[in-house]
């Protein structure tokens, strides 16, 4: 696995710019030249994009790699925007 891609994604998910939990929707086809919001770099035509749908708002597009990173940090980078936890 390509580390610094990895900490790349994680960093974003840590910043808020990447959700940390999974998405409401799914789809996956070939490439539409958009930036991927995980590398940054355009998912070319030739290549698999995912696209995560989160709220009917936020829509992410993701190299399959790339996608697949995202997937398992998804489990281990804390969620910035969530709730603290109640005080008791
Ligand atoms: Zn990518």
């Amino acid at each position: 696995m390509n580390s610094t891609l990895q900490q790349k994604i994680s960093t974003k998910m840590s910043d808020g710019l990447l959700p940390t939990h999974a998405p409401l929707r799914s789809f996956a086809g070939f490439g539409s030249g958009s930036l991927c919001h995980g590398c940054d770099e355009p998912v070319l035509g030739s290549e698999v994009e995912h696209e995560h749908d989160f709220d009917g708002k936020r829509t992410f597009r993701l190299h399959a790699a790339c996608e697949a990173i995202w997937r398992t940090l998804t489990n281990q980078v804390p969620d910035p925007w969530a709730d603290p936890p109640p005080r008791s």
